[in-house]
């Protein structure tokens, strides 16, 4: 076993951190405060390779491996934990939906420009009436001759409103229940789709998340992605990749949230003394930089299985509900150090705080990490 990085990683760990320090950083309370993510940012991601980050080069993609992009993700979580939301969104769901399960048509159509950043990918399985039992789903597709014809809504969509192509779940045959979900291509501007609420949101505001309505959405057939009827079995695929992402960007809020807390306890001073230098506050530290290191050790473990093949459910599933968890507690930990100051938006300490929320919830709560873990678990 080799817990060392490898000189290229540590370069692509120095690369990314500095991109998002310069070009990121400055930026981060006005993006958070407008809901705005800026375009011009995909493209300078998309110049880094960030965009396409584990895709082959054929599709303009980096070819780099899930540890790699664990490290890409977790450096533009530490400054900005709702652009690397999008990025994992992009990346994770959409992109490696396409890639995982497209045809070669498919692929070679929609991979380059979502890695060139072009375009921004949506993913959409959650419904206002379904999250957690997605199969539940009551958006259709109906086939009528050469298209599929998609109704419903989805919600709680990243790029819902900015996306330009969308991979979308839909029921092609409600007798067969999870058997009977299908997954297909949705383009921007296809007549029936249109964006819904953008919602106001608590934190991860960069990133832009809305509902998306099908009315009468014609879709040519060669849309369907994957086999007819596979579309949920392969979503649960795509969510065991994607999970190691989430968990990479918690890792990467909670090393953010730590630094800055760090920083701030040596620099304030109470009793005549830094903060630091009181017990309770070294305790902190201390159990903060352990707890984070174990959530980056379970995330690479689960990531170094992906690169060799192997399927990942429960180990993505355990590296998403510990990093999530470690990262909600740094969040905490964060502001409490920052004591009034971490209240306020003149400090990052509290942005991590809000942002830090969606981790237990997003792709998949940490009730339904602890599930998944759980049948594992008891079917071996
Ligand atoms: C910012 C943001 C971005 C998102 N991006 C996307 C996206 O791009 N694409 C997409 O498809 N979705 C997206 N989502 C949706 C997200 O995946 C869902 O919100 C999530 O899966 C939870 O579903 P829900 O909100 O309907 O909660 P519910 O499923 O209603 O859950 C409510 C509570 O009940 C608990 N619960 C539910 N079932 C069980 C059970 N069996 N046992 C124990 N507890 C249970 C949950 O853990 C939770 O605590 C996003 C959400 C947010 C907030």
């Amino acid at each position: 076993m080799d817990f060392r990085l490898t000189d290229e990683q540590q370069v692509l760990r120095k690369s990314v951190r500095e991109f998002a320090e310069a070009e990121i950083r400055p930026h981060v309370m006005e993006w958070d405060e407008a809901q705005h993510f800026p375009e011009s940012l995909v493209r300078e991601m998309a110049a880094l390779g960030l965009m396409a980050v584990q895709l082959p080069e054929e599709y303009d993609g980096s070819a780099m491996s899930a540890v790699d992009y664990c490290i890409c993700i977790e450096e533009l979580a530490r400054v900005d934990p709702a652009v690397a939301l999008s990025v994992a969104a992009h990346n994770g769901l959409c992109s490696s939906h396409i890639f995982m399960f497209g045809t070669d048509a498919q692929r070679q159509k929609y991979l380059p420009p979502l890695a060139r950043g072009e375009m921004l990918g949506a993913w959409g399985l959650t419904e206002p009436t379904s999250g957690s039992d997605a199969a539940g789903m009551r958006t259709t597709a109906v086939r009528q001759g050469e298209c599929w014809v998609i109704n419903g809504a989805k919600t709680f969509i990243t790029h819902g409103s900015t996306g330009g192509v969308m991979v979308v779940m839909a029921v092609t045959d409600r007798a067969l229940g999870n058997r009977g979900i299908s997954a297909f291509i949705v383009e921007r501007g296809t007549p029936g789709m249109r964006p819904g609420k953008k919602e106001n949101k608590l934190g991860m505001r960069a990133s832009d998340t809305s509902e998306v309505v099908f009315t009468d959405c014609r879709v040519p057939a060669h849309h369907l992605l994957g086999e007819l009827g596979q579309g949920f079995v392969n979503t649960m695929q795509v969510l065991d990749a994607g999970r190691i992402g989430i968990a990479a960007l918690s890792v990467g809020l909670a090393q953010g949230a730590y630094e800055a807390a760090t920083k701030y306890a040596l620099q304030r001073r109470q009793f005549g003394q830094p903060i630091a230098a009181f017990q309770a506050t070294q305790w902190k530290v201390a159990d903060l930089a352990t707890r984070i290191e174990a959530a980056r050790l379970l995330t690479y473990r689960a990531a170094y299985l992906k690169d060799r093949g192997q399927r990942t459910t429960r180990e993505s599933a355990m590296a998403k509900l510990f990093a999530a968890e470690t990262a909600v507690h740094a969040a905490d930990e964060c502001v409490q150090i920052h004591g009034g100051y971490g209240f306020v938006k003149d400090y990052p300490a509290e942005k991590y705080f809000r942002d830090v929320k969606l981790l237990t919830i997003g792709e998949g709560t940490s009730e339904i990490q602890r599930l998944v873990i759980a049948r594992q678990l008891l079917s071996e």
